[in-house]
């Protein structure tokens, strides 16, 4: 039975070259990077080399790279460090970000009394960027979190747009770009963002690895301490492998960006329209334009037909999640189609499908099969 892998939104799988990269890293290079002779010398010299090729792809500087376990751990010590140690007062998100920074967030205000403010989610899933500046207009130590592209509809942010309201209104931008790095372009010269976060196993790099970059003049203090490792910022013994692995998976990445993100575009149209062709009054979750890579298609069908339906996708090899990845099994409705679903739409049942440069046309025949034969 074919296996049709239709949720890259909640992981990817390696590229053959991450692996092979990795192995040889695994078999050949066992020093601690810390270690002063040549095999610890040459394991660090893997690891600057890995942040100095994402630095340059994200146009920072090596020394604003910090490599970290995965994106739930950056995103929760940059929240943590700029109130306990930049003296946020009040942190500005919005509902539908993903768990890792509003459950952050909530233990801020929990321990530090910091006031959290959510910005207005409008009917097609952007945020209301009016009521963003509104909110920016309190002269109050305020860090901004929002993030690039939401993992369950795929709405993009203005990352230009709000990174120059946060910087007009000296306010903290720290964006979750889990989603989107490795998939679209970021300058971070020409966006006046000061955090962004990666998690490799996104971009078909390994789990249990990402990055966070800090930017020069934001001082944060570790969240765990130990070793000087990553400047003190994140202790602990290099995990040299993964570190290769995941600059491996994002320098390939970007090679291929333009050629795969359109294989992807059309993919995703092609899925569009053959959903439409099986329920003609189908919706699409989110806005219009939403990210190229991801679909949530709201299914106009009871909820018991769906789980029938989800059943036998399982029973064909068909991987697809309903609602964030995070959430699958559970039965609550999605906090983030929660926000600007009606109560009637609510109650019907969501499909996130996402995609990447190894889905074809005959992976999306397959999964409409299953669907039509429900
Ligand atoms: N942020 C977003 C937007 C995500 O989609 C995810 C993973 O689904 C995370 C954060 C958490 O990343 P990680 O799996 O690396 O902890």
């Amino acid at each position: 039975m074919k296996q049709v892998y239709l949720d890259n939104a909640a992981t990817t799988s390696l590229r053959p070259e991450v692996i092979a990269e990795m192995i040889k890293v695994l078999s050949e290079e066992y020093g601690n990077p810390s270690s002063t002779y040549a095999v610890g010398r040459s394991a660090r010299s893997l690891i600057e080399a890995s942040r100095k090729s994402i630095a340059k792809q994200l146009n920072a500087s090596s020394s604003e790279i910090i490599f970290i376990s995965c994106g739930t751990e950056a995103n929760n010590w940059i929240i943590r460090s700029a109130v306990r140690d930049l003296q946020i007062k009040r942190i500005i998100t919005s509902k539908m970000e993903h768990h890792a920074v509003l459950y952050a967030a909530k233990q801020m205000q929990k321990e530090y009394d910091v006031e959290l403010e959510f910005v207005n989610i409008l009917p097609n899933s952007e945020i209301d960027y009016g009521h963003l500046e509104q909110l920016l207009g309190d002269e109050v130590p305020t860090l901004v979190s929002l993030m690039h592209v939401n993992n369950e509809v795929g709405t993009e942010l203005d990352l230009k747009r709000v990174a120059d309201l946060c910087q007009k209104h000296q306010a903290l931008f720290h964006c979750d770009t889990v989603q989107s790095v490795g998939k679209t372009e970021i300058d971070l010269k020409e966006i006046p963002v000061d955090f962004i976060v990666a998690s490799a196993h996104k971009f078909h790099g390994p789990k249990g690895i990402g990055f966070a970059f800090i930017r020069k003049n934001n001082v944060l203090k570790p969240m765990i301490f130990g070793g000087e490792q990553e400047k003190g910022m994140r202790a602990g013994t290099e995990a040299v492998h993964q570190v290769v692995g995941m600059a491996k998976a994002f320098e390939i990445s970007y090679d291929k960006l333009d050629e795969e993100r359109e294989h992807i575009q059309e993919i995703k149209k092609y899925c569009q329209s053959k959903l439409q062709e099986v329920y003609p009054d189908v919706k699409f979750n989110g806005n219009q334009t939403g990210f190229y890579n991801i679909v949530n298609v709201l299914l106009p069908m009871s909820e018991e037909k769906a789980s029938m339906m989800l059943f036998q996708l399982d029973m064909k090899g068909i991987a697809v999640s309903r609602g964030s990845a995070c959430q699958s099994g559970s039965q609550k409705p999605s906090h983030v189609l929660s926000e600007f679903l009606n109560e009637t739409d609510l109650k019907k049942p969501s499909l996130r499908v996402s995609f990447s440069h190894e889905t074809t046309r005959e992976d999306i025949d397959i999964l409409i099969d299953v669907l039509q034969s429900v």
